[in-house]
């Protein structure tokens, strides 16, 4: 039995280390963190292929905030790069800037338009949805029928495994479409890499002398010997937690294929999207936004598949009504037991790398709560201490 433990978080992800940093920065709790695989930062994970070449290993993460405070709590264990993400779609064999902008709309019809031209545009193609219920009505609302099968109908599908109209309307919705030439893929005001890499960054989170990190190490084989003095933060899938017991949620996974060059750049721009070809959805050249200077490159392509390592979880109202019974449970485990359940696949939610830091956070101050230590409620007093 190791009883020497304050806090036990399960899970070396974004959401853990933070939980784990801020429990032995803020309080000097001693924080033991364990992973079920070798290495720490989650899906964040990115690592030096044999050429030398920075890949992201789980996909690309594009950093962006618009909240300088928690641009400031990183920047205790990173220094950034710069970063433009610019992703372009092939459709018909050509490409697109995308998110849709005024230059991908001009190219896409064939005609010369300024905003409000566009706009015209758009408006006599958009249909009425007035209360989108789903990710297809949401899209064909905004930029009408065809841009819809063009641009997002087959990827989606690609994606997820499920038709756009079985898919809550924040999926597609979370693209922006704009009547602008931003070419950028978000529009947060921060928009910034790590210098040396997520997993750089989230190793010096845990470089603390109060933390001990232990990998290859699944939960259930330390769920008994630890009875950890304060709280346990859990940050894997919560059906798992419960032996899922309401059935399986439904996730998302993806493979991986790398492909080295021996020459600087391959792509124009860091990603190009398939939504109507092959059976990957999109081609990853992370070089174009890691900084790293290298005579070669590593494109990686993407095709997502339903078994394998769970990434995302699904968002559709059958795997919502599930995820709410086991939320209940998760609450109840909560008040009971003082675990707590933290990011993507705990909460069930498409996080972004941001929003999931921001909910590690509200999570640390719950607990500090809860341990009696009162402080103000605003998450950035979390990062302020
Ligand atoms: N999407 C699409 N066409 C694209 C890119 C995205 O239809 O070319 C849809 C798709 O359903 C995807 C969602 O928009 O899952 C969100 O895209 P994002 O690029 O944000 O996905 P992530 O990078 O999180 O996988």
């Amino acid at each position: 039995m190791l009883d020497d433990v304050d806090l036990l978080v399960c899970g070396a992800g974004p959401a853990g280390c933070v939980v784990a940093e801020r429990a032995a920065s803020v309080l000097g709790w001693k924080v033991l963190v364990i992973d079920q695989r070798n290495h720490v930062a989650g899906n964040c994970y990115d690592s030096f292929h044999s050429s030398g070449v920075m890949v992201h290993n789980y996909g690309p993460h594009y950093f962006r905030t618009n909240d300088a405070d928690l641009l400031a709590y990183l920047s205790r264990f990173t220094d950034w790069v710069p970063a433009t993400y610019e992703v372009r779609s092939s459709v018909g064999g050509r490409l697109y800037p995308f998110p849709i902008n005024l230059t991908t709309i001009e190219r896409y019809f064939g005609v010369d338009l300024d905003p409000a031209a566009a706009e015209r545009l758009l408006d006599s193609r958009r249909e009425v949805f007035p209360a989108p219920a789903n990710s297809e009505e949401f899209v064909r609302g905004r930029v009408g029928r065809e841009l819809y099968e063009a641009f997002y109908l087959n990827y989606t599908r690609k994606q997820w495994g499920r038709h756009p109209r079985e898919l809550a309307p924040g999926v597609c919705g979370r693209i922006p479409v704009r009547l602008d030439r931003d070419h950028r893929y978000v529009g947060h005001r921060y928009q910034v890499m790590p210098r040396a890499g997520f997993t750089a960054l989230f190793r010096r989170m845990l470089r603390h002398r109060k933390i001990r990190v232990v990998l290859d190490c699944p939960f259930r084989e330390v769920q008994n010997l630890v009875r950890p003095r304060r709280a346990t933060v859990y940050t894997g899938p919560v059906d798992d937690y419960f032996g899922r017991r309401f059935g399986p949620l439904p996730y998302r996974s993806l493979r991986f294929d790398l492909v080295p060059h021996h020459t600087r750049f391959v792509q124009p721009c860091v990603q190009i999207n398939y939504p109507n070809d092959f059976r990957y959805t999109r081609s990853v050249e992370i070089k174009h936004v890691t900084g790293q200077t290298h005579p070669h490159t590593v494109v990686s392509y993407e095709t997502p598949t339903a078994a394998g390592d769970p990434y995302y979880p699904v968002p559709a109202a059958d795997s919502a009504a599930m995820y709410n019974r086991y939320r209940d449970l998760a609450d109840r485990e909560t008040t009971r037991r003082r675990v707590h359940f933290c990011g993507r696949l705990a909460q069930y939610r498409y996080f972004n790398t941001d929003e999931v830091i921001q909910e590690a956070l509200s999570c640390f101050q719950r607990i500090r709560r809860e341990c009696g230590d009162r402080v103000p409620s605003a998450s950035s007093a979390a990062v302020s201490a």
